[in-house]
């Protein structure tokens, strides 16, 4: 698939001033503001380019680099920052106008105050302790989404901060332009996993379609016993081959099917521009099997999937694999399986039916044919793997009838034990602040059974993303304590009632 690559895209990076203090100082705040905006640019944390618009010193030109941004397809978002001190009403038409996600960073040029040498030319200069607050008051009455992040321009702590809300707005952008492809319906009278689709493009740019599976049986007829034979010879190459799956085993021609079926299935999102796909294992008319090994190959090349017909956990996936892009642990749609109590150390097993993204395994995955019980089909092909150890984070989107719901449980991800007679792929988690806890909040807060799970993300992610959206976030994280948390989803929803809802 060809994803659209982080460095083809651009944050701007757009100072604040006025004219008040003579041209002079304005060629400073400029020099500053290039050096800066280059120092980011070169930054091998900031996986986009920044680059430096003019100064922004009248209502009629930051207008116009407002109504600019909206409008260059290539810019994710501007940062901006108040060398000196600008005016905020100055500010007002062109924020009333800026569609693009915006990061106020609250910097000064000096990292230090020098002591033997201020006087009031530095001071005419460097005025960010207030310049800023300033600007912040204009975007905090005017109640918008934003970021503020503080810190020295040269510290990799702000740097990072940056890189992170950089990843985010990439994949905003990658999401106002997501369609997601389902294959059948949702599973019926399932509530959690549906949801309002209207809702989902107006808010987050989702268009979401219906294909009947009739539409990729068709891809299906088309390709070749050739082509078969090579997609075969990369998971040869790429896993560990079960006895009965083996050239002259006898569920090898269960392996072709499912090649046969991920080569349609990647054709078939390929022609339609799809980003993210949901099977349905009730809707499989023409198809051999449940998809199960052609989903969990293309999530891995970034494609968004949620099974049982969940689109809203499909697209979730695809935008944290697009923020993750190029980090090393990995991302998965999962579920929640099956429950362990073992008294402090008591987990949740993580797993599906089949699909779960390989790139969160932690050893060469075996290949597999094995019944399934369900769905009427033929014996799937899947992978199987234990998943890697450590934290992470798991998210949903759920829709509360009036408003989208964004949710983020921190996990520790320990180490399973061996599934001689489950052969699916897993993971095992303590959920925070503990497993009691944690499940409960999720509960209460009407979580998913279905996540978009990451090792590589962190809250800030998804905050930051929700930000953007405009939705509801809530976190589940080692302070949760079930009262104050009770408490939150009852504000919130005075919060969003008073909002008119989102
Ligand atoms: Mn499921």
């Amino acid at each position: 698939m060809k994803s659209q690559q982080l460095k083809q895209l651009e944050v701007w990076f757009v100072t604040g001033s006025q004219h008040l203090y003579g041209p002079k100082t304005l060629e400073q705040v400029a020099e500053h503001s290039k050096e800066i905006a280059a120092s980011f640019d070169a930054s091998t944390t900031i996986p986009v380019k920044v680059v430096c618009k003019p100064t922004g010193t009248g209502s009629a030109e930051i207008h116009r680099i407002c109504k600019e941004a909206n409008s260059a397809e290539n810019c994710i978002g501007i940062i901006t920052w108040m060398h000196t001190f600008s005016p905020a009403k100055m500010w007002i038409h062109g924020l009333q106008e800026l569609r693009k996600p915006i990061l106020h960073l609250h910097t000064q040029y000096n990292k230090e105050i020098p002591w033997d040498s201020i006087d009031m030319d530095f001071m005419n200069l460097n005025q960010s302790a207030h310049g800023d607050r300033e600007f912040g008051h204009i975007m905090a009455r005017m109640r918008m989404n934003r970021k503020v992040v503080v810190g020295h321009w040269q510290d990799p702590k702000t740097v990072q901060r940056i890189a992170v809300w950089s990843r985010v707005a990439a994949a905003w952008a990658d999401s106002r332009d997501m369609l997601i492809i389902r294959f059948g319906d949702q599973m019926n009278n399932v509530a959690v996993t549906d949801g309002d689709k209207v809702e989902a493009e107006r808010i987050f740019g989702y268009h979401v379609d219906y294909s009947p599976i009739a539409d990729l049986v068709a891809y299906q007829d088309k390709v070749t016993d050739k082509e078969v034979a090579e997609l075969v010879k990369v998971y040869e190459k790429e896993y560990v081959f079960a006895d009965n799956c083996i050239e002259g085993g006898k569920d090898r021609g269960q392996v072709e099917n499912a090649a046969r079926i991920e080569i349609a299935l990647r054709r078939f999102l390929e022609a339609k521009g799809a980003k993210a796909f949901t099977t349905n294992f009730d809707d499989l008319a023409g198809i051999d099997q449940l998809p199960g090994l052609a989903s969990q190959r293309l999530m891995a090349e970034g494609y968004g999937f949620g099974a049982e017909g969940d689109w809203k956990t499909a697209a979730l996936f695809r935008t944290m694999w697009f923020m993750g892009q190029g980090m090393p642990k990995g991302c998965s749609f999962l579920e929640d399986y099956t429950l362990n109590f073992d008294g402090e150390n008591s987990s949740i097993l993580q797993a599906h039916m089949l699909e779960i993204c390989p790139l969160i395994s932690d050893e060469k995955p075996r290949l597999e044919v094995h019944p399934l019980g369900i769905g009427g089909k033929n014996d799937p092909a899947r992978l199987v793997f234990t998943s890697k150890t450590g934290p992470g984070v798991a998210a949903t989107v759920v829709d509360m009838g009036s408003r989208f719901r964004m949710i983020i449980n921190t996990v520790d991800c320990i180490e399973s034990k061996k599934l001689p007679k489950l052969p699916v792929a897993s993971a095992l988690w303590i959920p925070q602040p503990n497993f009691e806890i944690g499940a409960a909040a999720w509960i209460l807060a009407g979580g998913t059974h279905h996540t978009s799970f990451s090792y590589d993300l962190t809250v800030e992610y998804l905050e930051d993303f929700a930000e953007m959206a405009g939705i509801e976030a809530i976190v589940i994280d080692k302070d949760t304590t079930i009262s104050e948390f009770k408490k939150e989803l009852k504000w919130n929803d005075l919060y969003y009632h008073l909002n008119k809802g989102l």
